[in-house]
């Protein structure tokens, strides 16, 4: 379905006065927006060097747009297959969070994202909760990224750390190089480990925290790491239907992931299908909490580990043919 067969299309491209003739192939032709991507010729080759198919991939042109395309907020396409045109960005500052690692320029979302944030920062004091440190979102208009992330491609995913807004300011510097706090109490992968939050780092505000999160109606998922999926179906004692939004998942302990639903009216935008009924306080979480996950299988005597055969990034005619528009408009 998105694989590079079919017919092959030439594409050449100018970067940083090289000029590279890319042979590529897709099955749905769009065109690939004609940009100059502002890298040096040095960081360029580098690129290649990594990845052969490098001017091709979506992530090459998305990673690169400094700003978001100028129409209505519009999602298109999946989490992790998709962009957002609209796109605006939550200013670094409000009175009750602050944007982290601004140098990557992922302080964008649609405008429903950023609604949700504004209004969980607001609660977040009444919940024992200073304010918010706001990771990424997506880039401005989406798409795939150069590093991390296969999600949060179509401005409707927010990482908001497990650590609470100090009392004062960040400066530029320091929201680069601040950490955040892990809520890991050891070493997943060991046999045996005790797959627990850190009693002395997790409080009952990060709970509420993420509670309040998970109750607001935009909310479709929230992504944690099993050990705090574990703390909050200790935490709750009365309604427990939230938690059936929180789902465990790898890495996440550093923050947490919000993923709004699909705004109305955003015919292109694809929802995930819900999450399975119940509270996922059950056997889904004890497999996750044992050691099957985390510990890796010894191979059998005489047995190779098969190498694992990477991914070709997606080009941006994997994405829905929307994405190529919203990569050209001004
Ligand atoms: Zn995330």
């Amino acid at each position: 379905m998105f694989g590079l067969r079919g017919h092959q299309r030439t594409i050449a491209l100018m970067a940083g006065g090289i000029v590279v003739n890319l042979l590529s192939a897709g099955a749905h032709a769009v065109p690939l927006p004609d940009t100059k991507p502002p890298l040096s010729a040095e960081d360029y080759r580098e690129a290649l060097k990594k990845q052969p198919e490098f001017p091709g991939a979506a992530k090459y042109h998305f990673g690169h747009k400094k700003t978001p395309a100028k129409t209505k907020p519009l999602s298109f396409g999946s989490y992790a297959r998709g962009c957002v045109a609209g796109a605006v960005s939550i200013p670094k500052d409000g009175e009750n969070w602050q944007v982290m690692r601004l140098s990557r320029n992922r302080n964008w979302g649609h405008p429903v994202l950023i609604d949700f944030l504004k209004r969980l920062a607001a609660d977040a004091p009444d919940l024992g909760w200073n304010g918010l440190l706001v990771g990424d979102l997506s880039q401005p208009r989406g798409g795939p990224m150069l590093t991390g992330h296969a999600s949060h491609q179509i401005g409707l995913d927010a990482d908001i750390w497990l650590r609470q807004m100090p009392n004062t300011r960040f400066s530029a510097k320091q929201r680069e190089s601040e950490s955040a706090i892990s809520m890991l109490n050891g070493n997943l992968s060991k046999p045996g480990a005790d797959r627990r939050v850190n009693p002395k780092r997790w409080t009952d505000a990060h709970a509420k925290l993420i509670r309040r999160a998970a109750q607001d109606d935009g909310v479709a998922r929230i992504f944690v790491n099993p050990t705090i999926k574990k703390a909050l179906c200790e935490f709750e004692t009365g309604d427990r239907d939230w938690l059936r939004k929180v789902r465990p998942w790898w890495g996440h302990h550093y923050h947490f992931h919000v993923r709004m639903a699909c705004p109305e009216g955003g015919a292109q935008c694809k929802n995930q299908a819900v999450p399975p009924a119940g509270d996922g306080c059950g056997k889904e979480l004890t497999y996750w909490l044992s050691d099957a996950p985390w510990v890796p299988k010894k191979p059998k005597p005489g047995e190779k580990p098969k190498p694992r055969k990477p991914k070709p990034p997606l080009a941006v005619a994997d994405l829905p043919n929307s994405c190529a528009t919203v990569l050209r408009t001004e």
